[in-house]
Parts: C-alpha cells; structure tokens; sequence
C-alpha cells in the first residue's frame, strides 16, 4: 500500500462506521489543491540547479490549512498527500481550528549550505505566496526544515504582503514563536500515554517500563518527560545504535550526549541492541519515536508490549494494525499521540495574532488540557462505538470535519 492508501484504509474503517455516503466520502478523501513548483536556485558554486516542491491543501472546513515542510530527497507526491490528510484528521481529534496541509521540496539538505537553503525556501514562499498566509494555510518545520526555515519564510512573506508573522509556527522565539514548542509533540505523547493508562484502568507512568526508538526531538523528549514521571526507561535507539537496561536508562544523560551531537550514543549506558530487538524487547509501552512503516506483519507478533504509543507518524502498517489488535495490544494512533506538535503550533499561531506571549507554564497547561480532552473523547467514542482507538480517532475527527462541512453548507 502507498502512504495515501495506508490513511484512506484507515479512513474506510471509520467510513463503514460512521455511514455518511459515498459522496460525502469522495469528498473527504480529495484533497482540495495540490501544486507542484519548480524552484529555480542559484547554488554557492554560482551554477543554477532546480528543485521541486509540492504543497498539498487536504481540507479547510475548520479553518486555514496547516501542516509543515518537508525538505527530503525521497519524498513523493503521494506520501504529502498521506501527510496532509492526516494533519486533517489530527486537527479535528485535538479540537483545534485549522484544516490540514502538508508540503516537500525535494532535496539532500545536508548537502546544502545555510546560504543555499535561505535562497530555497524564499524561491518556496515566492512560488506559494498566493495561496498561503495567517488565515488561509500555514506552514511549519518538519522533517529537514528547522526553526532557521521558518525565520527565512515568514521574512520573505512579509516583504511581499507586510507583517505577518502568523504566516508559519515553529519560528525562532524572537520572530513570534512559543516558548515549549520544542518539548510539544514528546511532551504530548507523555500526556496522551498518561491519560489512555488511566482510561484503560492501567494506572500510572511512575513504575512502568518504556522503549523508546528514536531519540530526536520526539523520542528524546518522551523519554525524559516519561522518566521525570517515575517511568523506567529500559531501551533507547537510533539510527545507528541503540541500548538496553533492564534496571532503567538515564535519559538526562544520553540527552546531553544527543545535544553535543556525540556518535557515542548511549555508551555505557547498558546493553547495545539493535532496532530490531528494541521492538521486541519485554516492557510495558512501546513508543516508536522515529520513522514510518517500523512496524510491520513481519515483526509484529514479536512485540512484547502491552501499549504502543505512536510517537511517530505511521509507525505501525495497516497489517501489523490488525496482528496487535488480534493480540490485545493497545495502540494510542498517531493522530491523537503526536498531536501535542500541531496543538502549540495553534498555540504560536494565537500568541501572534494577539501580539501576546505565553509563558511556558501556561502553554504545557494548555497543552495537558486539549490532550486530556481528545483522549477522553477518542475513548468513549471507542466504548460506545465499539472500536479500536484508531478508528474511534478518525471516527471523531470525520464526525468534526463533516459537521463543519454540512454547516457551510455543500455547493
Ligand atoms: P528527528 O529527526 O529529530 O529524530 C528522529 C530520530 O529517529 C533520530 O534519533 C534518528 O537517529 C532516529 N532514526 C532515524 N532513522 C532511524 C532508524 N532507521 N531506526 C531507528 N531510529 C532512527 O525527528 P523528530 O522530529 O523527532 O520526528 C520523529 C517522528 O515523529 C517522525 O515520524 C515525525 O514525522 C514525527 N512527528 C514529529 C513531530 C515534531 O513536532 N517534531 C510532530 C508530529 C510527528
């Protein structure tokens, strides 16, 4: 299955529940505007090389389009599609006002310099000016675009339509951005693993045991927020090395390793293990903070946790879905999981249009807050409806996104 199928499969799960038709359903799985630009650069050397991006504008019935860009050699025209239909649905799960987007522009940017990534993303902004701003579609970093990206974006929007600084979210923090943006989607997971271990009568953090794979901006800040709260954290990867400890890993120490950017990842920290083995290894939740698809038919009946928290996006393939099913595993879904990111993204995007700032007390309250609801809702959807919590996460955001359809009106 390609990525724009693996979503509209899951998609058709909540469709046969959710019983709207099949034009309604049509409606919701066509994305409303997809362009493609070429980007014409001019490199260091002084030669001119082309790039093409894509930007895919899934839904807006809720609000302005929203969903980041991603700079990426491998990246298709399918796969932005996948991502921003799930921005659609991760929007309306965490209740907030935006539709769902996604963009890409084709490229190695480690093989880029700073010059030549500022002159790529404002050829970007000039190609797409038109169709995005504060109120229409609002980009932010994702993988291979950073906060340095965003600062160039909103510069180049602004010498074109003015001020504007809620033209994209993960900004520096002194061109707007929020303080705890950083923290957002690991800090999210925590809240989201946090709730669903309650709802499920499970109890708390404190005592459980945690792999973590990947240990990014996600997966890093997962771990430490999981193991301040009393969590054991037994295994920890990426993508070269990982490690296992069954007494429990220091995360505060191999953070530090990770913010010196050291190779030596983990070292000393206990037993290396591979990402294969992390996967299986015997603990209570599972968080896959890194890549899409890791967990596969192949390798799911091996997995040993009771909880998988999907940290990352598409974690978990459609069949490997239905073998953990099957063997009671539950799994808290992506678009409820790592949609602490997207939710202080909306948070930047309200702190510039009231030229406030928020502390980052109140930004973590806020956030606890629309995590703990989206749970709450997802799980009784899922008792009353009588369905996994994914299909109960896309039931209710279909439920939200087609009542702002049919409100609008349809013509
Ligand atoms: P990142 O680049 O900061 O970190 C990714 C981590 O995964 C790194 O530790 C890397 O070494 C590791 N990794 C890469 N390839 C691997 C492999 N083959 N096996 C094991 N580990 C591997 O990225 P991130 O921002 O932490 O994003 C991680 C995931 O979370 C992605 O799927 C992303 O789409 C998703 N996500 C991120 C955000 C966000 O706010 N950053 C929001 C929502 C979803």
């Amino acid at each position: 299955m390609t990525p724009f199928e693996q979503t509209n499969f899951y998609l058709a799960k909540a469709f046969a529940v959710a019983n709207l038709g099949a034009d309604v359903e049509r409606m919701l799985l066509t994305p409303r505007r997809e362009l493609q630009v070429k980007l014409v650069v001019q490199l260091d050397s002084g030669a001119f090389k082309t790039f093409t991006g894509f930007r895919v504008q899934h839904d807006n019935a809720r609000g302005p389009f929203k969903g980041g860009i991603r700079f990426h050699h491998e990246v298709n025209l399918d796969e932005v599609r996948s991502l921003a239909s799930l921005m659609t649905w991760k929007t309306a799960v965490v209740d907030i006002p935006f539709g769902g987007a996604k963009g890409a522009v084709l490229c190695k940017p480690a093989e880029l310099s700073a010059n030549e990534k500022q002159r790529l993303t404002r050829a970007l902004v000039r190609a797409l000016h038109e169709v995005i701003g504060p109120d229409k579609d609002i980009p932010a970093p994702d993988v291979g675009t950073s906060a340095s990206e965003m600062g160039w974006f909103v510069d180049e929007f602004e010498l074109l339509h003015g001020f504007a600084p809620g033209v994209v979210t993960g900004k520096p923090l002194a061109l707007g951005g929020s303080l705890g943006r950083d923290a957002a989607t690991g800090r999210g997971t925590l809240f989201a693993i946090r709730e669903i271990l309650r709802l499920a009568g499970a109890g708390e953090i404190a005592g459980k045991t945690f792999a973590v794979q990947g240990f990014g901006n996600v997966g890093a800040w997962a771990a430490r927020l999981i193991a301040a709260e009393g969590g054991r954290i037994v295994a920890v990867s990426n993508s070269r090395t990982g490690v296992y400890n069954q007494n429990g890993i220091d995360a505060e120490s191999l953070w530090l390793t990770y913010q010196k950017g050291e190779k030596s990842f983990a070292a000393g920290a206990g037993e290396p293990i591979t990402n294969a083995e992390l996967l299986a290894v015997d603990c209570d939740v599972l968080v896959p903070a890194a890549l899409g698809g890791v967990l596969t038919a192949e390798n799911a009946g091996r997995v040993r946790a009771k909880y998988i928290a999907e940290a990352a996006n598409h974690p978990v393939t459609p069949e490997a879905d239905e073998i953990l099913r099957k063997r009671g595993v539950l799994l808290i879904p992506d678009i409820l999981c790592n949609a602490g990111g997207v939710t202080v993204s909306y948070f930047e995007w309200v702190q510039n249009a009231q030229r406030a700032t928020w502390t980052e007390l109140k930004v973590n309250a806020e956030l606890e807050l629309k995590m703990a609801e989206a749970c709450r809702s997802v799980w009784s959807l899922s008792q009353e409806a009588k369905v996994d919590l994914r299909t109960s996460a896309f039931l209710l955001a279909i439920q939200r996104v087609v009542a702002a359809t049919r409100l609008r009106g349809f013509h």
